[in-house]
Protein backbone atom coordinates (compact mmCIF):
# COMPACT_ATOMS: atom_id res chain seq x y z
CA UNK A 1 0.00 0.00 0.00
CA UNK A 2 1.23 3.33 -0.99
CA UNK A 3 0.43 6.88 -0.24
CA UNK A 4 0.64 8.75 -2.78
CA UNK A 5 -2.02 8.60 -5.66
CA UNK A 6 -1.06 8.61 -9.37
CA UNK A 7 -3.87 9.20 -11.54
CA UNK A 8 -4.79 5.97 -12.92
CA UNK A 9 -3.78 5.49 -16.71
CA UNK A 10 -5.34 6.29 -19.76
CA UNK A 11 -6.88 2.74 -20.71
CA UNK A 12 -7.09 3.87 -24.41
CA UNK A 13 -3.49 4.50 -24.54
CA UNK A 14 -2.92 0.83 -23.35
CA UNK A 15 -4.81 -0.69 -25.65
CA UNK A 16 -2.59 1.68 -28.50
CA UNK A 17 0.09 0.25 -26.62
CA UNK A 18 1.60 -1.57 -29.65
CA UNK A 19 0.33 0.90 -32.54
CA UNK A 20 2.44 3.57 -29.99
CA UNK A 21 5.48 1.70 -29.80
CA UNK A 22 5.45 0.91 -33.77
CA UNK A 23 5.41 4.72 -34.35
CA UNK A 24 7.96 5.50 -32.55
CA UNK A 25 9.97 2.69 -33.54
CA UNK A 26 9.89 4.41 -37.05
CA UNK A 27 11.28 7.48 -35.55
CA UNK A 28 14.32 6.07 -33.98
CA UNK A 29 17.68 3.72 -34.38
CA UNK A 30 16.35 0.20 -33.14
CA UNK A 31 18.97 1.07 -30.28
CA UNK A 32 17.02 4.02 -28.90
CA UNK A 33 13.77 2.29 -28.16
CA UNK A 34 12.98 0.12 -24.91
CA UNK A 35 9.75 -1.08 -25.04
CA UNK A 36 10.68 -4.76 -23.15
CA UNK A 37 9.43 -5.33 -20.27
CA UNK A 38 12.16 -6.33 -18.68
CA UNK A 39 14.51 -3.50 -19.62
CA UNK A 40 11.59 -0.96 -19.05
CA UNK A 41 11.70 -2.09 -14.66
CA UNK A 42 14.76 0.07 -15.16
CA UNK A 43 13.13 3.15 -15.83
CA UNK A 44 10.14 2.55 -13.27
CA UNK A 45 11.65 4.35 -10.31
CA UNK A 46 13.99 7.38 -9.23
CA UNK A 47 15.62 8.03 -6.09
CA UNK A 48 12.07 7.68 -4.47
CA UNK A 49 12.51 4.09 -4.00
CA UNK A 50 9.26 3.14 -2.54
CA UNK A 51 7.05 4.00 -5.20
CA UNK A 52 7.60 2.46 -8.77
CA UNK A 53 5.57 2.48 -12.30
CA UNK A 54 6.51 1.02 -15.36
CA UNK A 55 6.67 3.26 -18.78
CA UNK A 56 4.66 2.64 -21.91
CA UNK A 57 7.90 2.68 -23.94
CA UNK A 58 10.86 4.41 -23.35
CA UNK A 59 12.68 6.65 -25.87
CA UNK A 60 16.28 7.08 -25.72
CA UNK A 61 17.00 9.93 -28.39
CA UNK A 62 21.15 10.75 -29.50
CA UNK A 63 19.64 14.12 -31.19
CA UNK A 64 17.69 17.29 -30.25
CA UNK A 65 15.72 16.36 -33.95
CA UNK A 66 15.23 13.02 -32.21
CA UNK A 67 14.20 13.97 -29.19
CA UNK A 68 11.39 17.12 -31.55
CA UNK A 69 10.12 14.12 -33.20
CA UNK A 70 8.86 11.47 -30.45
CA UNK A 71 8.03 14.70 -28.22
CA UNK A 72 5.71 15.70 -31.77
CA UNK A 73 5.01 12.05 -32.17
CA UNK A 74 3.52 11.38 -28.17
CA UNK A 75 1.84 14.95 -29.11
CA UNK A 76 0.16 14.23 -31.45
CA UNK A 77 -1.15 11.27 -30.11
CA UNK A 78 -2.29 12.52 -26.62
CA UNK A 79 1.31 10.39 -25.44
CA UNK A 80 2.05 11.78 -21.40
CA UNK A 81 5.98 12.06 -21.54
CA UNK A 82 8.28 11.62 -18.50
CA UNK A 83 11.86 13.09 -18.51
CA UNK A 84 14.16 11.33 -17.52
CA UNK A 85 18.02 11.98 -16.54
CA UNK A 86 19.97 10.20 -14.01
CA UNK A 87 16.87 9.24 -12.29
CA UNK A 88 18.40 10.45 -8.59
CA UNK A 89 15.07 12.42 -7.86
CA UNK A 90 14.34 12.32 -4.26
CA UNK A 91 11.24 13.70 -5.13
CA UNK A 92 9.97 11.04 -7.51
CA UNK A 93 10.01 13.65 -10.16
CA UNK A 94 11.60 10.90 -12.65
CA UNK A 95 8.80 8.48 -11.62
CA UNK A 96 6.87 7.19 -14.76
CA UNK A 97 3.04 6.19 -14.98
CA UNK A 98 1.55 3.41 -17.04
CA UNK A 99 0.61 5.33 -19.78
CA UNK A 100 3.22 7.60 -20.40
CA UNK A 101 6.45 7.45 -22.69
CA UNK A 102 10.02 8.35 -20.64
CA UNK A 103 12.11 10.28 -22.84
CA UNK A 104 16.18 9.34 -21.62
CA UNK A 105 18.73 11.72 -22.22
CA UNK A 106 21.32 8.96 -21.48
CA UNK A 107 22.89 8.81 -25.40
CA UNK A 108 23.01 12.87 -25.06
CA UNK A 109 25.95 13.16 -22.56
CA UNK A 110 28.49 15.23 -24.79
CA UNK A 111 30.32 18.38 -24.00
CA UNK A 112 30.07 20.42 -26.80
CA UNK A 113 32.59 23.39 -26.60
CA UNK A 114 34.51 25.41 -24.18
CA UNK A 115 35.28 29.03 -24.15
CA UNK A 116 36.99 30.15 -21.60
CA UNK A 117 37.93 33.68 -23.10
CA UNK A 118 33.69 34.28 -21.93
CA UNK A 119 33.82 31.53 -19.22
CA UNK A 120 31.12 29.04 -20.94
CA UNK A 121 30.51 25.79 -21.94
CA UNK A 122 27.86 24.40 -23.86
CA UNK A 123 26.81 21.19 -23.20
CA UNK A 124 23.87 18.32 -23.62
CA UNK A 125 21.23 18.16 -21.75
CA UNK A 126 22.86 14.42 -20.46
CA UNK A 127 26.17 15.39 -19.36
CA UNK A 128 26.86 14.62 -15.90
CA UNK A 129 27.17 17.85 -13.28
CA UNK A 130 30.52 16.13 -12.46
CA UNK A 131 31.83 15.35 -15.73
CA UNK A 132 31.81 19.33 -16.79
CA UNK A 133 34.12 20.08 -13.97
CA UNK A 134 36.00 17.48 -14.97
CA UNK A 135 36.64 18.64 -18.41
CA UNK A 136 37.94 22.10 -17.62
CA UNK A 137 39.35 21.39 -13.71
CA UNK A 138 43.07 20.99 -15.52
CA UNK A 139 42.76 24.31 -17.16
CA UNK A 140 41.83 26.02 -13.47
CA UNK A 141 38.07 25.99 -13.36
CA UNK A 142 34.71 24.64 -12.22
CA UNK A 143 31.19 24.35 -12.88
CA UNK A 144 29.71 25.32 -9.11
CA UNK A 145 26.73 23.77 -8.44
CA UNK A 146 27.70 20.53 -7.00
CA UNK A 147 24.91 18.21 -5.55
CA UNK A 148 26.16 15.14 -3.68
CA UNK A 149 24.61 12.77 -6.59
CA UNK A 150 27.06 15.18 -9.07
CA UNK A 151 28.39 11.62 -10.37
CA UNK A 152 25.43 10.52 -11.67
CA UNK A 153 23.21 13.35 -12.20
CA UNK A 154 22.68 15.53 -15.47
CA UNK A 155 22.60 19.15 -16.04
CA UNK A 156 18.97 18.78 -17.36
CA UNK A 157 18.33 16.79 -14.64
CA UNK A 158 19.71 20.19 -12.26
CA UNK A 159 17.97 22.23 -14.51
CA UNK A 160 14.75 20.35 -14.14
CA UNK A 161 14.97 20.54 -10.24
CA UNK A 162 16.98 23.87 -9.95
CA UNK A 163 19.72 21.65 -7.94
CA UNK A 164 21.80 22.59 -5.39
CA UNK A 165 24.81 21.42 -3.14
CA UNK A 166 26.93 22.14 -0.50
CA UNK A 167 28.76 25.12 -2.32
CA UNK A 168 26.08 26.74 -3.68
CA UNK A 169 25.88 29.22 -0.24
CA UNK A 170 28.22 30.88 -2.25
CA UNK A 171 27.75 30.11 -5.85
CA UNK A 172 23.99 30.34 -6.27
CA UNK A 173 22.10 27.26 -7.23
CA UNK A 174 21.38 26.14 -10.66
CA UNK A 175 19.53 28.70 -12.03
CA UNK A 176 22.37 31.06 -11.27
CA UNK A 177 24.81 29.24 -13.53
CA UNK A 178 22.77 28.49 -16.34
CA UNK A 179 22.86 31.26 -19.44
CA UNK A 180 20.89 29.73 -22.00
CA UNK A 181 19.10 26.49 -23.31
CA UNK A 182 18.03 24.62 -26.19
CA UNK A 183 14.25 23.00 -25.26
CA UNK A 184 11.86 20.86 -27.07
CA UNK A 185 8.47 22.09 -26.50
CA UNK A 186 5.44 19.75 -25.97
CA UNK A 187 4.71 19.47 -29.94
CA UNK A 188 8.13 19.15 -31.16
CA UNK A 189 8.83 22.75 -31.78
CA UNK A 190 12.75 23.84 -30.66
CA UNK A 191 13.09 26.81 -29.16
CA UNK A 192 16.51 28.12 -27.98
CA UNK A 193 15.94 30.78 -24.67
CA UNK A 194 18.84 32.74 -23.05
CA UNK A 195 21.66 32.90 -24.64
CA UNK A 196 25.52 32.54 -23.75
CA UNK A 197 25.70 36.06 -21.81
CA UNK A 198 23.81 37.19 -18.32
CA UNK A 199 20.19 38.42 -18.36
CA UNK A 200 18.38 38.10 -21.67
CA UNK A 201 16.05 40.63 -22.64
CA UNK A 202 12.69 39.92 -22.96
CA UNK A 203 10.48 37.38 -20.39
CA UNK A 204 12.90 35.18 -18.00
CA UNK A 205 11.68 31.85 -19.54
CA UNK A 206 15.05 30.44 -18.73
CA UNK A 207 14.22 31.01 -15.00
CA UNK A 208 10.64 29.51 -15.43
CA UNK A 209 12.38 26.40 -16.81
CA UNK A 210 14.48 25.63 -13.44
CA UNK A 211 12.62 23.73 -11.23
CA UNK A 212 9.54 23.00 -13.88
CA UNK A 213 10.85 19.00 -13.19
CA UNK A 214 10.12 18.42 -16.79
CA UNK A 215 6.44 20.04 -17.09
CA UNK A 216 7.34 23.22 -19.48
CA UNK A 217 9.84 21.33 -21.98
CA UNK A 218 12.65 18.91 -22.81
CA UNK A 219 16.00 20.43 -22.42
CA UNK A 220 18.60 19.17 -24.56
CA UNK A 221 21.06 21.53 -24.68
CA UNK A 222 22.52 24.22 -22.16
CA UNK A 223 24.82 26.72 -21.80
CA UNK A 224 26.67 26.83 -18.43
CA UNK A 225 28.73 29.15 -16.38
CA UNK A 226 32.21 28.00 -16.10
CA UNK A 227 34.40 29.61 -12.62
CA UNK A 228 38.24 30.26 -12.09
CA UNK A 229 38.87 28.61 -9.53
CA UNK A 230 40.14 29.90 -5.92
CA UNK A 231 43.48 29.58 -5.10
CA UNK A 232 43.04 27.55 -2.47
CA UNK A 233 40.16 26.12 -0.18
CA UNK A 234 39.73 24.72 3.28
CA UNK A 235 37.48 23.08 4.81
CA UNK A 236 36.90 23.29 8.74
CA UNK A 237 35.12 21.12 11.38
CA UNK A 238 33.70 22.60 14.08
CA UNK A 239 31.38 20.13 16.88
CA UNK A 240 29.57 21.40 19.39
CA UNK A 241 27.75 19.67 22.31
CA UNK A 242 24.04 20.13 20.59
CA UNK A 243 22.29 20.61 18.00
CA UNK A 244 21.06 23.68 18.96
CA UNK A 245 24.32 25.18 19.34
CA UNK A 246 25.51 24.45 16.02
CA UNK A 247 21.79 25.84 14.61
CA UNK A 248 22.82 29.10 16.52
CA UNK A 249 26.52 29.46 15.52
CA UNK A 250 25.13 28.93 12.04
CA UNK A 251 22.70 31.56 11.72
CA UNK A 252 25.11 33.99 13.48
CA UNK A 253 28.30 33.29 10.85
CA UNK A 254 25.31 34.06 8.50
CA UNK A 255 23.96 37.44 10.30
CA UNK A 256 27.49 38.47 10.67
CA UNK A 257 27.83 38.84 7.02
CA UNK A 258 30.63 36.40 6.42
CA UNK A 259 29.33 34.25 3.28
CA UNK A 260 31.95 31.19 3.74
CA UNK A 261 31.69 28.71 0.46
CA UNK A 262 30.23 26.23 2.38
CA UNK A 263 28.60 25.49 6.34
CA UNK A 264 26.97 21.65 5.90
CA UNK A 265 25.57 20.24 9.57
CA UNK A 266 25.42 16.78 10.69
CA UNK A 267 24.07 15.59 13.87
CA UNK A 268 25.39 12.20 15.96
CA UNK A 269 24.09 10.14 13.87
CA UNK A 270 25.00 11.39 10.56
CA UNK A 271 27.78 11.77 12.20
CA UNK A 272 28.80 8.24 12.87
CA UNK A 273 27.14 7.16 9.86
CA UNK A 274 29.87 9.01 7.42
CA UNK A 275 32.65 8.11 9.65
CA UNK A 276 32.20 4.83 9.73
CA UNK A 277 31.82 4.56 6.09
CA UNK A 278 34.34 7.33 5.01
CA UNK A 279 36.73 7.11 7.71
CA UNK A 280 36.96 11.01 7.34
CA UNK A 281 38.10 12.01 10.58
CA UNK A 282 34.94 13.58 12.14
CA UNK A 283 35.11 13.95 16.10
CA UNK A 284 32.98 11.35 17.50
CA UNK A 285 32.32 12.81 21.43
CA UNK A 286 30.48 15.61 20.20
CA UNK A 287 26.48 15.88 19.59
CA UNK A 288 26.81 18.14 16.19
CA UNK A 289 29.08 19.13 13.85
CA UNK A 290 29.85 21.79 11.23
CA UNK A 291 31.92 21.59 8.04
CA UNK A 292 32.62 25.19 7.22
CA UNK A 293 34.55 25.95 4.16
CA UNK A 294 36.56 29.25 3.32
CA UNK A 295 38.37 29.87 0.10
CA UNK A 296 40.69 32.50 -1.23
CA UNK A 297 44.36 33.01 -0.50
CA UNK A 298 45.92 31.82 2.88
CA UNK A 299 45.91 35.61 4.21
CA UNK A 300 41.80 35.43 2.99
CA UNK A 301 41.25 31.93 4.38
CA UNK A 302 42.92 32.64 7.66
CA UNK A 303 41.10 35.90 8.41
CA UNK A 304 37.64 34.73 7.26
CA UNK A 305 38.41 31.38 10.07
CA UNK A 306 39.45 34.11 13.01
CA UNK A 307 36.14 35.74 12.54
CA UNK A 308 33.98 32.60 12.05
CA UNK A 309 36.23 30.67 15.02
CA UNK A 310 35.22 33.67 17.34
CA UNK A 311 31.64 33.17 16.29
CA UNK A 312 31.75 29.52 17.13
CA UNK A 313 33.48 30.00 20.36
CA UNK A 314 30.37 32.37 21.55
CA UNK A 315 28.18 29.77 20.74
CA UNK A 316 30.08 26.75 23.01
CA UNK A 317 31.76 25.36 20.27
CA UNK A 318 34.01 22.31 21.36
CA UNK A 319 36.03 21.18 18.79
CA UNK A 320 37.69 23.01 15.77
CA UNK A 321 39.99 21.13 13.75
CA UNK A 322 41.60 21.86 10.15
CA UNK A 323 42.40 19.87 7.62
CA UNK A 324 46.22 19.35 6.94
CA UNK A 325 46.44 18.31 3.85
CA UNK A 326 44.45 17.96 0.29
CA UNK A 327 43.92 14.55 1.09
CA UNK A 328 42.29 15.33 4.57
CA UNK A 329 39.92 18.04 2.73
CA UNK A 330 38.89 15.57 -0.04
CA UNK A 331 38.18 12.77 3.08
CA UNK A 332 36.17 15.66 4.80
CA UNK A 333 33.90 16.42 1.47
CA UNK A 334 33.70 12.75 0.63
CA UNK A 335 31.95 11.92 4.46
CA UNK A 336 29.77 14.34 4.00
CA UNK A 337 28.90 13.92 0.27
CA UNK A 338 28.63 10.10 0.61
CA UNK A 339 26.03 10.53 3.56
CA UNK A 340 22.84 9.46 1.73
CA UNK A 341 24.65 6.57 0.14
CA UNK A 342 26.06 5.72 3.54
CA UNK A 343 22.85 5.90 5.27
CA UNK A 344 21.19 3.33 2.90
CA UNK A 345 23.78 1.24 4.28
CA UNK A 346 21.92 0.74 7.70
CA UNK A 347 18.17 1.78 6.88
CA UNK A 348 15.85 2.41 4.26
CA UNK A 349 15.19 6.35 4.65
CA UNK A 350 13.19 9.31 3.50
CA UNK A 351 14.87 12.32 2.57
CA UNK A 352 13.24 15.54 3.15
CA UNK A 353 14.15 18.87 2.02
CA UNK A 354 12.29 22.07 3.34
CA UNK A 355 14.33 25.42 3.57
CA UNK A 356 13.73 27.94 6.69
CA UNK A 357 15.77 31.28 7.86
CA UNK A 358 18.32 30.07 9.43
CA UNK A 359 17.15 31.71 12.13
CA UNK A 360 14.83 29.25 13.34
CA UNK A 361 17.35 26.78 12.95
CA UNK A 362 17.56 25.68 16.57
CA UNK A 363 13.91 25.97 17.48
CA UNK A 364 13.06 23.74 13.65
CA UNK A 365 15.79 21.41 14.73
CA UNK A 366 13.98 20.87 18.36
CA UNK A 367 10.75 20.37 16.89
CA UNK A 368 12.04 18.00 14.04
CA UNK A 369 13.54 16.08 16.40
CA UNK A 370 10.13 15.82 18.60
CA UNK A 371 7.95 15.20 15.28
CA UNK A 372 10.41 11.99 14.77
CA UNK A 373 10.43 10.46 18.04
CA UNK A 374 6.48 10.90 18.82
CA UNK A 375 6.75 8.35 15.39
CA UNK A 376 8.81 5.90 17.04
CA UNK A 377 11.50 6.64 14.60
CA UNK A 378 14.94 7.77 14.06
CA UNK A 379 16.24 10.13 12.44
CA UNK A 380 19.63 11.25 10.43
CA UNK A 381 20.27 15.15 9.85
CA UNK A 382 22.82 15.90 7.34
CA UNK A 383 22.16 19.35 5.77
CA UNK A 384 22.80 22.78 3.91
CA UNK A 385 23.11 25.03 7.51
CA UNK A 386 24.02 28.04 5.34
CA UNK A 387 20.89 27.75 3.03
CA UNK A 388 18.48 26.93 6.10
CA UNK A 389 17.84 23.80 3.33
CA UNK A 390 17.33 20.93 5.39
CA UNK A 391 17.35 17.39 4.56
CA UNK A 392 16.53 15.30 7.96
CA UNK A 393 17.17 11.29 6.82
CA UNK A 394 14.04 9.73 8.16
CA UNK A 395 15.14 5.69 8.58
CA UNK A 396 12.22 3.17 8.45
CA UNK A 397 11.90 -0.31 6.98
CA UNK A 398 10.86 0.12 3.35
CA UNK A 399 9.07 -3.61 3.70
CA UNK A 400 6.81 -2.44 6.25
CA UNK A 401 3.67 -0.76 5.45
CA UNK A 402 2.90 0.97 8.72
CA UNK A 403 6.39 2.26 9.09
CA UNK A 404 6.72 3.62 5.99
CA UNK A 405 3.25 5.68 6.11
CA UNK A 406 4.78 6.70 9.39
CA UNK A 407 7.71 7.79 7.83
CA UNK A 408 5.60 9.78 5.34
CA UNK A 409 3.23 11.25 8.05
CA UNK A 410 6.45 12.81 10.20
CA UNK A 411 8.14 13.80 6.83
CA UNK A 412 4.66 15.79 5.78
CA UNK A 413 4.97 17.41 9.24
CA UNK A 414 8.36 18.73 9.33
CA UNK A 415 7.70 20.30 5.75
CA UNK A 416 4.81 21.78 7.08
CA UNK A 417 6.87 23.17 9.75
CA UNK A 418 9.28 24.54 7.53
CA UNK A 419 6.47 26.64 5.85
CA UNK A 420 4.71 27.37 9.25
CA UNK A 421 8.16 29.67 10.52
CA UNK A 422 8.45 31.02 7.29
CA UNK A 423 10.36 28.40 5.17
CA UNK A 424 9.42 26.50 1.92
CA UNK A 425 8.58 22.84 0.93
CA UNK A 426 11.73 22.24 -1.02
CA UNK A 427 15.19 23.97 -1.51
CA UNK A 428 16.48 21.75 -4.05
CA UNK A 429 15.13 18.21 -4.70
CA UNK A 430 12.04 19.80 -6.33
CA UNK A 431 7.90 18.60 -5.70
CA UNK A 432 7.84 15.29 -7.56
CA UNK A 433 5.08 13.37 -6.41
CA UNK A 434 6.28 13.47 -3.23
CA UNK A 435 5.17 16.93 -1.99
CA UNK A 436 2.44 17.55 -4.49
CA UNK A 437 0.02 16.76 -2.53
CA UNK A 438 1.14 19.40 0.35
CA UNK A 439 1.41 22.06 -1.93
CA UNK A 440 -1.77 23.87 -0.75
CA UNK A 441 -0.21 24.15 2.73
CA UNK A 442 2.17 26.47 1.06
CA UNK A 443 0.36 28.16 -1.79
CA UNK A 444 -3.19 29.38 -1.92
CA UNK A 445 -5.62 28.82 -4.65
CA UNK A 446 -5.61 31.40 -6.28
CA UNK A 447 -1.66 31.67 -6.41
CA UNK A 448 -1.60 27.77 -7.34
CA UNK A 449 -3.98 28.32 -10.01
CA UNK A 450 -1.90 31.63 -11.62
CA UNK A 451 1.48 29.09 -11.54
CA UNK A 452 -0.57 26.50 -13.70
CA UNK A 453 -1.60 29.02 -16.42
CA UNK A 454 1.55 29.98 -16.92
CA UNK A 455 1.92 26.09 -16.84
CA UNK A 456 -0.70 25.58 -19.90
CA UNK A 457 0.75 28.09 -21.43
CA UNK A 458 3.26 25.80 -22.69
CA UNK A 459 1.37 22.25 -22.21
CA UNK A 460 -2.52 23.41 -22.24
CA UNK A 461 -3.14 19.36 -22.40
CA UNK A 462 -1.29 18.16 -19.25
CA UNK A 463 1.00 15.91 -21.33
CA UNK A 464 4.31 16.62 -19.94
CA UNK A 465 5.20 14.91 -16.60
CA UNK A 466 1.69 15.05 -15.85
CA UNK A 467 1.26 13.42 -12.48
CA UNK A 468 3.98 16.10 -10.10
CA UNK A 469 4.13 19.56 -8.68
CA UNK A 470 0.64 20.28 -8.78
CA UNK A 471 -2.24 18.36 -6.58
CA UNK A 472 -4.52 16.10 -8.46
CA UNK A 473 -7.83 18.22 -7.99
CA UNK A 474 -8.65 21.31 -8.84
CA UNK A 475 -5.94 21.60 -12.27
CA UNK A 476 -6.59 24.79 -14.69
CA UNK A 477 -5.89 24.46 -18.12
CA UNK A 478 -5.76 27.77 -19.49
C1 LIG B 1 22.57 10.24 -3.15
C2 LIG B 1 21.86 11.46 -3.65
C3 LIG B 1 22.32 12.71 -3.29
C4 LIG B 1 21.67 13.86 -3.75
N1 LIG B 1 22.14 15.08 -3.40
C5 LIG B 1 21.56 16.19 -3.89
C6 LIG B 1 22.08 17.48 -3.57
O1 LIG B 1 23.08 17.62 -2.85
N2 LIG B 1 21.45 18.55 -4.11
C7 LIG B 1 20.37 18.43 -4.94
O2 LIG B 1 19.84 19.44 -5.40
N3 LIG B 1 19.86 17.23 -5.24
C8 LIG B 1 20.42 16.11 -4.76
N4 LIG B 1 19.91 14.89 -5.09
C9 LIG B 1 18.70 14.80 -5.93
C10 LIG B 1 18.97 14.65 -7.45
O3 LIG B 1 20.25 14.12 -7.68
C11 LIG B 1 18.79 15.98 -8.17
O4 LIG B 1 17.43 16.36 -8.14
C12 LIG B 1 19.27 15.94 -9.64
O5 LIG B 1 19.25 17.23 -10.20
C13 LIG B 1 18.45 15.03 -10.53
O6 LIG B 1 19.15 14.88 -11.74
P1 LIG B 1 18.85 13.64 -12.69
O7 LIG B 1 19.67 13.77 -13.90
O8 LIG B 1 19.00 12.37 -11.93
O9 LIG B 1 17.33 13.92 -13.03
P2 LIG B 1 16.01 12.96 -12.93
O10 LIG B 1 15.97 12.41 -11.56
O11 LIG B 1 16.13 11.98 -14.05
O12 LIG B 1 14.91 14.00 -13.21
C14 LIG B 1 14.65 15.03 -12.29
C15 LIG B 1 13.51 15.91 -12.82
O13 LIG B 1 13.97 16.68 -13.92
C16 LIG B 1 13.22 16.38 -15.09
N5 LIG B 1 14.18 16.30 -16.18
C17 LIG B 1 15.27 15.49 -16.26
N6 LIG B 1 15.93 15.73 -17.39
C18 LIG B 1 15.26 16.70 -18.04
C19 LIG B 1 15.45 17.35 -19.28
N7 LIG B 1 16.48 17.07 -20.07
N8 LIG B 1 14.55 18.30 -19.66
C20 LIG B 1 13.50 18.61 -18.86
N9 LIG B 1 13.27 18.01 -17.68
C21 LIG B 1 14.15 17.07 -17.27
C22 LIG B 1 12.53 15.06 -14.81
O14 LIG B 1 11.31 14.92 -15.52
C23 LIG B 1 12.30 15.15 -13.31
O15 LIG B 1 11.14 15.89 -13.05
C24 LIG B 1 20.53 13.73 -4.61
C25 LIG B 1 20.08 12.46 -4.99
C26 LIG B 1 20.74 11.34 -4.52
C27 LIG B 1 20.22 10.00 -4.96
Amino acid sequence: MTAIAFPAPDAGILARRDAIVAGLAALLPAESLVESSDERRVFETDGLTAYRRQPLAVALPSTTEQAAAVMKYCHDNGVPVVARGAGTSLSGGAIPQEDAVVIGLGKMSRILSIDYANRVARVQAGVTNLAITGAVAADGFFYAPDPSSQLACTIGGNIGMNSGGAHCLKYGVTTNNVLGATVVLNDGTVVEIGGDHLDSEGYDLLGLMHGSEGQLGLITEATVRILRAAEGARPVLFGFDTSEEAGAATAAIIASGIIPVAIEFMDKPAIDICEAYAKAGYPLDVAALLIVEVEGSDEEMDAQLRKIVAIAKQHGVKVVKESQSAMEAALIWKGRKSAFGATGRIADYICMDGTIPTGQLPLVLRRMDEIVKRHGLRVANVFHAGDGNLHPLILYNCNDPVEQAKAEEAGNEILKLCVDVGGCLTGEHGVGIEKRDLMTHQFNKVDLDQQMRARAAFDPGWLLNPAKVFPLEGRVSG
